[in-house]
């Protein structure tokens, strides 16, 4: 009886780690044009199990845009009747969301242990963060900036030649579960850095400079359960008395404009805020050593995906940050570096009006805390896989964002204030 039940339960386990949980499962682009589209694909939503990829959620869709959206299995034929009966234009971009979610793993790398261009899962990263401090004690020190809602340790890596007084760059990735390029991209960059250090000018002058902060992964317990049980989780882990649904988003979760717009106050949303700004430890631990570090931190980048976007504030509000003209420059010149090397497209602008309104992300809540170049990236790809990104795919997408995240420290090491 024991044999049977472990066997039950290791063939469970590999079906999830196989996403065998997504069979048949669909992810659909439907053309909005007018408001009677938005109308309609918010009607959907309400009677339908949708899981919006881009935008965030069912209330952030605006006319003259697509929207991404994965659908189970037991909803797509009403969802494909809904939208032929309504003349709505879609294609269906994942046709398989388990094809799409096993064709990740194409690498070719190794099995097991860490790899750069593979994604790593938690514990294998948390073993490297280990292990990439003590080899390289002149250039990276660890510390720990709090624990997760589950008491899982995050990691902070400061990367920089040891100096006095130095000013700072802040990075983090894995703010959403589910966005696995992101974290990969962190330790793509760390690895760079100890790699050209010392050989190549621009990283050399970069960490002589600065210090760079890289969390690799903000928010641990949900990228761990995006490895263990659903593969699409996007917000934390956290559980609370009045509520059987789990988690916040923890982008919006950050005392900017905090629930105002963009975000929803259901515990059971995607989007949803939490019941009090920084009310997620992960976002709470972030804030917190930005603060304490205030008067070193001169940028603030953080990376998400997919989409290919580079954004500045404000997202909370159409309102346009002191220094527009400043950072539009900046993120243009920033994406045509990007694009120089693989020609990889990216659209850029204040987030409000290039994506979409949304209060309570940390680019708005850093900018408002007096860091000028506050910047949100939205890595690989445009849709055709989504979160589902292949591995083959890592390495071009971190050398390209890593040329970008060069160039904006560059910049702001010529406009230091
Ligand atoms: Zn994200």
């Amino acid at each position: 009886m024991l044999a049977f039940l472990l066997l039950v339960t290791v063939t469970l386990a590999s079906a999830h780690e196989s996403g065998e949980h997504f069979e048949g499962e669909k992810v659909f682009r439907v053309k909005v044009e007018d408001k009677n589209h938005v109308n309609l694909l918010q009607e959907l939503a309400s009677t339908n199990q949708i899981d919006f990829w881009k935008p965030d959620s069912a209330t952030q869709i605006t006319p003259h845009s697509t929207v991404d959206f994965h659908v189970k299995a037991e909803d797509i034929l009403t969802v494909e009747d809904f939208l032929e009966q309504n003349e709505l234009q879609y294609e269906v971009l994942i046709g398989n969301l388990r094809s799409a979610l096993e064709a990740q793993f194409d690498s070719g790398a190794r099995a097991t242990g860490h790899s750069y261009e593979k994604y790593n899962n938690w514990e294998t990263i948390e073993a490297w963060t280990k292990q990439v401090a003590s080899e390289n004690p002149n250039l990276i020190s660890r510390s720990t900036i709090g624990t997760t809602f589950e008491g899982r340790n995050i990691y902070l890596l400061k990367v920089g030649k040891a100096g006095s007084n130095k000013p700072a760059i802040f990075i983090d990735c894995g703010f959403h579960a589910r966005e696995w390029i992101s974290p990969a991209f962190c330790q793509w960059f760390v690895k760079e850095a100890v790699r050209t250090y010392g050989s190549e000018s621009q990283m050399t002058q970069l960490l002589n400079t600065f210090d760079f902060y890289v969390v690799p992964v903000l928010n641990i317990d949900g990228y761990v359960y995006t490895w263990t049980t659903n593969r699409m989780w996007r917000k934390t882990r956290s559980v609370r008395s009045g509520s059987t649904c789990v988690g916040t988003d923890p982008n919006r979760n950050f005392n900017a404009g905090w629930c105002s717009i963009g975000a929803s106050r259901s515990p059971c949303a995607d989007t949803y805020c939490g019941p009090a700004a920084e009310s997620e430890k992960e976002t709470k631990a972030l804030a917190d050593f930005i603060r304490k570090n205030l008067s070193s931190i001169k940028a603030y980048l953080t990376i998400h995906s997919y989409s290919q976007m580079l954004l500045y504030p404000y997202s909370y509000a159409y309102k346009l940050p002191a220094n527009n003209a400043e950072l539009n420059t900046l993120a243009k010149a920033t994406v045509n570096e990007l694009a120089s090397l693989y020609g990889t497209k990216y659209t850029y602008g204040p987030g409000a009006s290039t994506i979409y309104p949304a209060a309570g992300g940390s680019d708005d809540w850093a900018y408002d805390q007096g860091i000028k170049y506050s910047f949100t990236f939205e890595l690989r790809d445009t849709g055709r896989y989504g979160f589902a990104l292949p591995e083959s795919q890592i390495r071009a997408t971190c050398e390209e964002t890593l040329r970008a995240v060069k160039y904006v420290a560059s910049y702001v090491l010529e406009h230091l204030y």
